[in-house]
């Protein structure tokens, strides 16, 4: 009928990457010679200093929020407050929020989404603990209030009519003074905003995975139907994918291997040695 809703696609998902200066050369160069090609319109890159090649080559997305520098609650959760507040402004279905160390398959996502309706309220990610996070309710003093939360390093998607209904707590610069509040991090104002302010619930979705997981214990075979991967080195010791491809010196986030793992006719995987 006339008034039927299209299927969603790709240009109705708001792509937002939280990065700092210093990951411009690693991080952001690795998204942009891998899953970016696939998503260049949709995704933008909220950061803390200007950078005029970058911003060049990202076609203009490198956003600088001026927030200060640093890994502080003010400092990240000033960046999210900046990066709702494009997403409230783009008009689009879906806010997927991504750090700076996630490989995103572009096409997963997309079936994804499109399995949910974006008028309805949700939020899809992947919970860091086992359990709900307990915090002290400042509000009842002695009281404790528990809720789940997406953590942001697997990257978590958020409905229209659920952003629209968290803006009298987020957007306009409100996030700051949440998560000041509750004085909690970013990916966790989140779900306290979602969870207990509005009472709405996680979806837990499995195909994201951040690098707090034991990553090499996705298989060859599931690598196309997840949405997100991470990777990390703690302490010398390395999280990362278990796959063929690219040497480890030229590869040891193992992420061109996996681009090219999923998408073989880029390209950058001319002459790669994986299957
Ligand atoms: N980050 C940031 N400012 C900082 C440090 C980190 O915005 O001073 C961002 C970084 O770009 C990434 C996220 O915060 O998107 C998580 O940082 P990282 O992966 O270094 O740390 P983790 O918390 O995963 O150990
Ligand atoms: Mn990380």
């Amino acid at each position: 009928g006339a008034n039927k809703e299209s299927p969603t696609s790709l240009q109705d998902i708001f792509i937002s990457v939280k990065t700092t200066s210093k990951y411009h050369d690693s991080r952001i160069r690795l998204i942009q010679k891998t899953w970016y090609a696939l998503a260049r319109d949709e995704t933008y890159f909220f950061t803390d200093g200007d950078d005029k090649q970058l911003n060049k080559d990202l076609g203009g997305h490198l956003i600088n929020t001026n927030c200060t520098i640093g890994h502080s609650r003010r400092a990240l959760s000033c960046k999210m407050a900046v990066e709702i507040d494009f997403y409230m402004a783009s008009r689009k279905r879906w806010f997927c929020h991504l750090d700076d160390d996630v490989y995103l398959n572009v096409p997963s996502l997309l079936s994804l989404l499109q399995k949910y309706n974006h008028k309805q309220d949700w939020y899809l990610g992947k919970p860091s603990l086992r359990y709900p996070l307990e915090v002290v309710d400042r509000e009842n003093p002695g009281m404790k209030l528990a809720f789940w939360f997406a953590t942001g390093g697997a990257g978590f998607c958020i409905s229209r009519s659920l952003a629209l209904k968290m803006a009298p707590y987020a957007s306009g610069g409100r996030f700051m003074t949440t998560a000041e509040q509750i004085r909690l991090p970013d990916d966790c104002t989140i779900g306290y905003i979602i969870e207990h302010l509005l009472k709405q619930h996680l979806t837990v979705i499995d195909l994201f995975h951040s690098h707090l997981e034991a990553l090499y214990l996705i298989k060859r075979h599931q690598l196309e139907k997840q949405v997100t991967f991470s990777y990390s080195k703690y302490s010398g010791k390395l999280n990362v994918l278990d796959i063929d491809g690219f040497d480890i010196d030229q590869d040891p986030t193992r992420l061109k291997s996996l681009h090219c793992i999923l998408f073989p006719t880029f390209h950058e995987c001319q002459g790669f040695p994986g299957k």
